[in-house]
């Protein structure tokens, strides 16, 4: 049986729901309209033009891992695409279902199952703040979170994020250990359950949601401070980004994250402009309390000062300070300037501030731009977040193509495909797992670069799919 062709799915829809009478397969329009969406119109306007106005054909909330099974089965036997989902924060266009199909949203498979110091173990739509709040009374907390972390959920982090808050210390998610074990439902007429450890993980995160369902989640934990939000300013940019890698070095200090920015970004942080003086750089901070003097001294040494020390979410308006980073970047300077768009890249190991200078010299826009600091396989990997101005046509290619040619690793944050282009490529191995759990190729469809098109020698090829971006597997070789 082929899968039908959408506008031919109502009977397939109707005996997948006669299957599971149990449950409510919806197609009230209004919820299917929100769960088809995700934050992917937030970095520029590509990808609204890359995945048009795609929308699934109907949307179920199974409240265990038996529903999902007996879903999963249903929508197996009658050909039907199912798109895992589970906040809908996902920025790369990855919640998305390009081909229709039924939305399996999965944040009522919540809770704890089991935590000890070392680490945790949760289902699938477990909110990461629930996370820390089980770990708290253990003096734990997790390793790495988003910028979004309140709104996140477990698996939704580990198949559509990277890194984030942590990530200067113990790397992104993609460093082994960083998650420790997933419990994966394939899409066949009779599923499986298949537990995956350490290594075997990375077969599925980053994954879009093409490689079966993720029921369950295993993080490692790690010690939990007192964490203070710190601001700080430095003469120059220059100055902020030295102090950013010394930080990211400083292995003696307890630091969760640090992001460097330029005057012009740190001006559209609004309710902390108390802290940034006109024309001088910033920096954001989070450090154990017991680590803010010497983190005072590393930026005494770039001539920068503490301007702002307040215990996480105590600033003002009551913000926890990791919510002006990472992501959260560009959600505040787009909350100003709604035309602005993202080019993000990497800093090459050799000279990145110096680089990063030439960039910004070259492209001659205002800087908005921000740097955050974190390790990958152990080594300081700082990614850069530039806005540039998204309403100029080909604008976004010019600057991805300058940062290319200084060295560079751009990513392609602006097509809902994965590929070598994206912030971790799907490679063979990938594209094996994902055979094996999802034969039918039901699971998620269309979010799957083809890995033997050159998009810029195509006359097809999309704005977006012909961006310069290198990808940035290279940087994770070694983890
Ligand atoms: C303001 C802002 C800041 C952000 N900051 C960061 C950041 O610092 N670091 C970062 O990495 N990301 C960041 N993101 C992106 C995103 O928030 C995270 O990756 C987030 O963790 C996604 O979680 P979610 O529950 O919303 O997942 P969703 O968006 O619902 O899903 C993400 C992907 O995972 C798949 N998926 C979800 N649940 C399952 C499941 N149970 N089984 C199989 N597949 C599943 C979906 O199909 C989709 O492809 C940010 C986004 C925003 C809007």
């Amino acid at each position: 049986m082929s899968v039908p062709a959408r506008h031919d799915r109502s009977d397939a829809l109707a005996a997948v729901q006669a299957e599971v009478p149990h449950l409510t397969i919806t197609d009230d329009a209004e919820l299917v309209r929100r769960r088809s969406t995700d934050r992917s119109n937030m970095l520029g306007p590509l990808m609204a033009s890359e995945v048009g106005g795609s929308l699934a054909d109907a949307v179920a909330m199974p409240a265990n891992e038996r529903e999902v099974i007996d879903l999963v089965a249903a929508c197996a036997r009658h050909r039907v695409p199912v798109v895992p989902r589970g906040s809908g924060t996902s920025n790369f266009g990855q919640s998305i279902p390009l081909e229709g199909g039924i939305v399996v949203d999965l944040s009522r498979l919540k809770g704890v199952i089991r935590i000890d110091e070392g680490s945790v173990r949760v289902r699938a739509g477990t909110l990461l703040p629930e996370i820390d709040e089980a770990a708290a009374p253990l003096g734990r907390e997790l390793r790495i979170h988003p910028s979004s972390k309140r709104m996140s959920t477990a698996a939704g982090f580990v198949i559509g994020g990277h890194g984030g808050v942590g990530s200067i210390r113990h790397g992104g998610l993609a460093d082994l250990g960083n998650v420790a074990g997933l419990r994966v439902v394939t899409v066949e007429e009779q599923p499986r359950t298949i537990e995956l450890r350490g290594e075997e993980t990375g077969l599925v995160q980053f994954s879009f949601g093409m490689s079966g369902l993720v029921t369950e989640v295993e993080f490692p934990l790690t010690v939990a401070h007192p964490w203070r939000d710190i601001a700080l300013t430095f003469p120059t940019f220059g100055d902020a980004m030295r102090f950013g890698g010394d930080v990211t070095l400083a292995d003696g200090l307890d630091v969760k994250n640090c992001m460097p920015m330029d005057p012009i970004m740190a001006s559209y942080l609004v309710p902390l402009e108390g802290c940034f003086p006109a024309d001088r750089a910033g920096a954001l901070c989070m450090v154990a309390s017991h680590s803010v003097e010497g983190l005072a001294d590393l930026a005494a040494r770039r001539g920068g000062s503490i301007t702002m020390d307040v215990a996480v979410g105590e600033g003002p308006r009551g913000f926890p300070g990791y919510e002006y980073t990472w992501g959260h970047a560009m959600w505040w300077l787009r909350k100003q300037q709604p035309t602005l768009a993202e080019v993000l890249f990497l800093l090459p190991p050799v000279d990145p501030v110096g680089t990063l200078l030439t960039l910004l010299d070259e492209i001659g826009e205002p800087n908005w731009v921000s740097s955050t600091c974190q390790r990958f396989a152990g080594r300081p990997a700082p990614q850069v977040a530039l806005g540039v101005d998204g309403s100029v046509p080909g604008r976004i290619g010019e600057v991805a193509a300058a940062a290319e040619a200084l060295d560079c690793l751009v990513v392609n944050i602006h097509q809902a495909k994965l590929g070598a282009s994206s912030i971790r490529d799907f490679g063979p191995e990938q594209r094996a797992f994902k055979a094996a759990v999802d034969p039918l190729g039901i699971c998620n469809p269309g979010h799957l670069a083809d890995p033997d098109l050159d998009p810029a020698a195509s006359d097809h090829a999309s704005e977006a799919a012909r961006l310069a971006a290198s990808g940035w597997s290279s940087r994770f070789a070694g983890s």
